[in-house]
């Protein structure tokens, strides 16, 4: 099938599936040379992030120009606290993330970091304020350390191991053959789901960014796993301001504030107990998610077994 794709039309199809999964990989779109939508401007500063604070303005974005996906969006998220995304699949939640990290610009609106228009700095000093980890952690057929360390070259073994510690990784470490020097990956050592996300939180850490993108983080792990790797992140986003997007209501519930989206608007938001109040479309969610899976609001982890 590779025999149908001529070079570019790879490299095309690589860069954009890339982006799609948005895989923090702003060091990987030098390499694969290919053109992409957005160039900084011409003597663009770098972006200086004092206190991470983080608003979006009015924004509006369609990756066609006949369909529309975000629809005026405003929101703020204060330095340091952290706001939910949640609402139905294709709402616009990712898309969100990658305007943040600005893969597109929106057609209208400003998105701000700190009172800085994203569109105005340059792209990597905006990328290395915003570490990002996503639903499915890539992994090269490289070394673990490599893995880790991935995007911060000359990152040295003290930080790639305090990474590493400070991701609860170092059971797994313990358990390889070579510890960090172990090649992972699809023809090395397969590493678990849990394994690899906690992987791209270690990688995170050594990129030890101001701002926190978690792009249903955890949601293609088990109950049990999902706790855990929560838990990291908790600590991890303390002292960052996050935006957490979510797929299952109750690993978002202690946000500061929560947005629900629907069809690219906002359609309300609160902290979870006045969402719940409210009664609306989130408080029908909560009762949907909690009767789905005989789950309330504590998880006791037993539903799944
Ligand atoms: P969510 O993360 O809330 O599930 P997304 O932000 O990924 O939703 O997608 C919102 C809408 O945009 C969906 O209808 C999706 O099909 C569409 N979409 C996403 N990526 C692209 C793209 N690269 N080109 C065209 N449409 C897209
Ligand atoms: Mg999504």
């Amino acid at each position: 099938l590779m025999q149908l794709f001529r070079p570019l039309d790879l490299l095309g199809w690589v860069y954009r599936t890339i982006r799609q999964g948005l895989v923090d990989m702003a060091e990987m779109f030098r390499l694969i040379d290919t053109e992409t939508e957005v160039e900084d401007a011409p003597g663009a500063p770098a972006l200086v992030v004092r206190r991470p604070s983080l608003a979006f303005e009015n924004v509006a974005f369609g990756y066609d120009p006949d369909r529309q996906i975000l629809d005026g969006l405003s929101f703020e998220v204060p330095a340091g606290s952290t706001l939910a995304i949640v609402g139905p699949s294709g709402a616009g939640k990712s898309t969100i993330a990658r305007l943040l990290f600005r893969f597109y610009d929106p057609q209208e609106g400003r998105i701000l970091i700190d009172g800085q228009d994203i569109a105005g700095v340059t792209q990597d000093s905006l990328r290395a304020a915003i570490g990002i980890v996503p639903q499915d952690a890539v992994l090269f057929n490289d070394t673990l350390a490599y893995n880790i360390a991935y995007g911060a070259e000359g990152a040295d073994n003290a930080v790639i191991k305090r990474a590493a510690r400070d991701a609860a990784l170092m059971p797994l470490v313990e358990r390889l053959p070579e510890r960090f020097a172990t090649t992972v990956g699809e023809r090395g050592m397969k590493l678990s789901g849990g394994e690899k996300q906690r992987v791209a939180i270690a990688r995170t850490l050594v990129k030890d960014p101001p701002i926190l993108l978690l792009d249903e983080a955890t949601s293609a792990l088990d109950t049990r796993t999902e706790q855990e790797i929560l838990a990291t992140l908790k600590r991890i986003a303390r002292g960052r301001t996050t935006i957490a997007i979510a797929h299952r209501l109750s690993t978002i519930a202690d946000a500061d504030r929560i947005i629900v989206l629907d069809h690219g608007r906002m359609h309300e938001s609160g902290t979870h107990g006045e969402l719940l109040t409210a009664g609306g479309l989130y408080a029908e969610m909560w009762a949907r998610q909690a009767s789905e899976k005989g789950e309330g609001v504590e998880r006791d982890g037993a539903a799944d077994r």
